[in-house]
């Protein structure tokens, strides 16, 4: 099909995509209080209501799932694609120079919340649809724009949507990269614990969330001078920085590391198994030194393979597992601890489950230990190889699948795939201050969903 047209009237509809976006990036719709009929807070709910009278203003026809999902669908008939967005954010935070609900147009980029994640590829997705209808294209199947509201906070929108509605057989959401995720690895989350009196160790923090690599920790040693911490810090050779004080309550261990999200653990360095690898040998007195050795053996500073701990795995699809030991507290003789691990298709949850499980035995803890199987859809299935296609034709730039360590919102959604729209070598700021997206983007993408939509609605092997 000749998809000249339909590109030319996508072009002439940006002012709409722009004016659109702005209207839904107005709705600060992060997670808050529910209300009657607004399960994740009025702004969420208020976004969704008018996203869908913008989809019903262009002639789609829409339909809301208990208050969390819209869906609008592009002709009659039961849709064979789902392309799965978003309308909720994260919260504002710190450091704008803009307005974070106020969208402003400035050289080319569109700033404000959610105008990456995801507000701006719903946009897209709509226009795309609104091109489609205005050249009459033809398309043996129907597909829908489904819209979540709640894929920052757990995805519970999507879980009810499943209950309560069909989720088409193909889907794909633009809430990711391209060229197209097709393995997201598998998800283990340990928390570990130990009684243990207080002696030499008297407190230690390092982590706060399980899913990234601590970029600080300390502790406090009574009965160690800070000569012999400045001595372990010294044979131990860490590349995170340590600053040593004297305090009432014996000499202070400061650690300054660099965090990175849990999937992409070489990026960061890691504060936390820094600071056990300097206190494993200090820490003299049982039981804390034996919990403290146990810890820095089966969980090495600057190992993020797991292969002290018995769980390394690795394939040619989706790469290694990568651990990260994120968080470990002791307080009122008690240690707790977190472990964020992903891990690739050829292994399982049970296999291991059960390796963590063992080492953290061996090294004294308690745990209780819980996660989510890899998704995966071949790269070489009809629907892969048709969106690919359509990401080639319309940026000339090579198609390929990537296996990512984190989860998307298809996760959990056989056959679902993430398919846009951040590119490679620009950041636009998703969840972090002063987001944006391209205004040209907006267009490019458009294009490229009106051409995965003729090519995976016109396959008789995707019905
Ligand atoms: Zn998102």
């Amino acid at each position: 099909m000749d998809m000249t047209k339909v590109f030319e009237r996508i072009e002439q509809l940006k002012p709409d995509m722009i004016k659109t976006l702005g209207q839904l990036i107005s709705y600060p719709s992060f997670r808050q209080q529910p209300e009657d009929g607004a399960p994740y807070g009025r702004p969420a709910r208020e976004c969704l209501r008018r996203a869908l009278e913008i989809c019903e203003d262009l002639g789609f026809e829409t339909k809301t799932v208990g208050d969390m999902v819209g869906t609008a669908k592009f002709t009659e008939g039961e849709p064979s694609l789902g392309i799965l967005a978003h309308l909720d954010v994260v919260p504002a935070g710190d450091g704008w120079t803009l307005d974070p609900f106020d969208a402003k147009v400035i050289d080319g980029k569109l700033f404000g919340r959610g105008a990456m994640d995801d507000k701006g590829p719903a946009v897209s997705v709509i226009y795309a649809m609104k091109a489609l209808k205005d050249l009459g294209v033809p398309l043996q199947n129907s597909f829908e724009l489904i819209l979540g509201t709640d894929e920052e906070c757990g995805s519970s929108d999507i879980a009810y949507f499943k209950e309560h509605a069909k989720m088409p057989k193909w889907l794909f959401t633009p809430d990711a990269n391209y060229p197209l995720i097709n393995i997201e690895k598998g998800h283990i989350n340990a928390k570990f614990f130990k009684e243990a009196k207080r002696g030499v160790l008297v407190s230690m923090h390092g982590g706060k969330t399980i899913n990234a690599v601590p970029a600080s920790a300390e502790a406090v040693l009574s009965g160690v001078s800070a000569k012999e911490a400045a001595s372990a810090v010294e044979s131990a050779g860490c590349s995170a920085k340590f600053n040593i004080t004297e305090t009432e309550t014996g000499v202070k261990l400061e650690v300054c590391g660099v965090s990175a999200h849990a999937s992409t653990p070489d990026m960061g360095d890691n504060a936390l198994t820094a600071l056990i690898k300097v206190l494993a040998p200090l820490v003299s007195d049982e039981p804390c030194g034996s919990l403290l050795r146990g810890l820095a053996e089966k969980f090495p500073y600057k190992e993020t393979d797991g292969k002290s701990a018995g769980v390394a795995a690795c394939d040619e699809v989706s790469g290694a597992l990568t651990l990260v030991l994120s968080i470990l507290d002791f307080e009122n003789g008690r240690f707790d601890g977190g472990i964020d691990i992903r891990f690739p298709v050829c292994t399982s949850v049970k296999a291991v489950s059960d390796g963590l499980g063992k080492a953290l035995e061996e090294a004294g803890f308690s745990h209780k230990i819980g996660g989510s199987e890899p998704h995966c859809v071949p790269a070489d299935s009809e629907f892969v190889k048709s969106l690919l296609g359509a990401y080639e034709a319309v940026t000339k730039k090579e198609g390929k699948c990537l296996a990512i360590g984190g989860g998307t919102y298809v996760h959990g959604t056989p056959g679902g795939v993430a398919f846009g729209c951040e590119i490679d070598g620009e950041d636009n700021r998703i969840h972090g201050a002063d987001e944006f997206i391209r205004t040209d983007a907006l267009v490019e993408n458009a294009k490229i969903f009106a051409e995965a939509v003729c090519r995976v609605c016109n396959n008789p092997e995707l019905k």
